[in-house]
């Protein structure tokens, strides 16, 4: 019974979903998972501490609204045969493991949608 319960639990964090902003007893706001309430940044895809897949839409939008948008360019080099979305010649992809592989992770977490501009 209590292995079912926790089975279920783990299968429905694997559905993702929406981050809260909730606020500290300091007054600061932070980003917390939906399911521990424990602080998340904004890079994390799933809740480190308890492992519930996370939705940032709702944030960001939020964010947009309250606070309006700038656009952030980062410029850098890369060798002259590098294509938007090839994570092993990206200067900015790093080594994460997967299923205990080693595969390059992005550090937007946009590795399925590389929003480089070659120019
Ligand atoms: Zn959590």
């Amino acid at each position: 019974m209590a292995l079912q319960d926790e089975l279920r639990e783990q299968l429905i964090k694997q559905f993702a979903a929406d981050v809260v902003i909730l606020t500290e007893d300091t007054g600061r706001d932070y980003y917390a998972c939906p399911t521990c309430k424990r602080h998340v940044a904004m890079s994390n895809e799933k809740c480190p501490s308890c492992e519930q897949s996370l939705k940032w839409d709702n944030v960001k939008k939020k964010e947009i609204e309250r606070l309006g948008s700038k656009t952030a360019t980062l410029t850098f080099e890369v060798p002259g045969d590098f294509v938007r979305s090839d994570c092993r010649k990206c200067p900015i992809s790093y080594i994460g493991k997967s299923d205990k592989e080693n595969v390059y992770e992005c550090p937007l977490n946009m590795r399925n949608n590389c929003p480089l501009k070659i120019v």
